[in-house]
């Protein structure tokens, strides 16, 4: 007789993540961006999105239920490192660790505080995760801002909605799209949308479509101080409807001062200008404070 179906183990010898989240009493709270993946089909595209994983140590932020964190580890990660801020979950990614000795270790705490580097292994380290939307964007920008670079991952792979995942790959010809974060993700990584993920897919539903993406380092990135290009892209940007020479003038220096050695023209709007132009300006404007 085979057993009823909620008693029935997933493929990894585990309980069904529905079951997880019943016997655990994880009932999603928007406040910490809870948009659980139940379908260890998708999990294992997510995780296989990362690349080979033998002898990786994956970070995975906000583990949850453990959906992904199961995939990252059937996936054959040599240890997942998971940071998660709802207490509520432990019990649940105690179980996963059991399952896979030594290979699962959770840190309880706030993904956008905690230093991970302890805890990697000797092998490569990549960051994956389907990222609470309240702080997906933090995350990355802190991702892309480290220092010393290259950090210490060498890739990531993470959910965003759809509409940020688009502002991070942009280039001038997505005006739109194309801001601050398009700018840091394209100094020092080469960014893509590998896939959509329907709303239908997460419990509880998003009204918005996801998708992953992927973001890999530059083996070269342009030299420029990291402070002076976010505060030029924030200035440009802030206005973006104006021409550099007059949006420019928020940094209190005079914007000629940065798009004449950059080679930019004072007409030009931000949405405009590649990412080499802002690095330019960037150093231009570094040198003068
Ligand atoms: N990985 C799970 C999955 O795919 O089903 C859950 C993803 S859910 C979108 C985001 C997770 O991040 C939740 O488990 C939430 O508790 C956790 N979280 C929210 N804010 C966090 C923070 N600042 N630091 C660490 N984890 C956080």
């Amino acid at each position: 007789m085979s057993p009823a179906p909620d008693k029935a183990l997933a493929f990894d010898g585990l309980p069904p993540l529905r079951e997880v989240v019943r016997t655990h009493g994880l009932m999603a709270m928007k406040s910490l961006g809870q948009n659980f993946l139940f379908d260890l089909n998708l999990t294992g595209r997510i995780a296989r999105a990362a690349g080979p994983l033998e002898g990786v140590t994956v970070v995975e932020v906000g583990p949850g239920p453990g959906g992904l964190t199961r995939a990252l580890l059937a996936h054959g990660a040599a240890q997942v490192v998971a940071i998660e801020r709802d207490q509520r979950c432990l019990a649940a990614l105690a179980e996963i660790a059991a399952h896979y000795p030594g290979r699962l270790t959770v840190i309880e705490g706030d993904a956008l505080e905690a230093d991970v580097t302890p805890y990697l292994g000797k092998g490569p380290a990549r960051i994956v995760a389907n990222l609470p939307y309240n702080v997906a964007t933090p995350l990355l920008v802190g991702w892309l801002t480290a220092s010393p670079w290259p950090s210490w991952w060498d890739s990531l792979t993470l959910m965003f909605q759809r509409e940020v995942a688009e502002r991070i790959v942009a280039g001038p010809s997505k005006p739109k799209d194309y801001g601050r974060l398009a700018v840091l993700a394209g100094w020092r990584t080469e960014a893509s949308i590998l896939f959509d993920v329907p709303g239908s897919a997460f419990v509880p539903p998003p009204k918005v479509t996801s998708s992953i993406v992927r973001l890999v380092p530059r083996a070269a990135p342009l030299p420029c101080a990291t402070r002076a290009l976010e505060v030029v892209a924030q200035a440009a940007f802030g206005q973006r409807r104006k021409m550099l020479r007059q949006s420019l003038k928020s940094l209190g220096v005079d914007p000629m001062a940065l798009l004449e050695p950059a080679g930019i023209a004072p007409t030009a709007r931000a949405e405009e200008v590649p990412v080499a132009g802002f690095i330019a300006m960037a150093n231009a404007y570094a040198g003068l404070t």
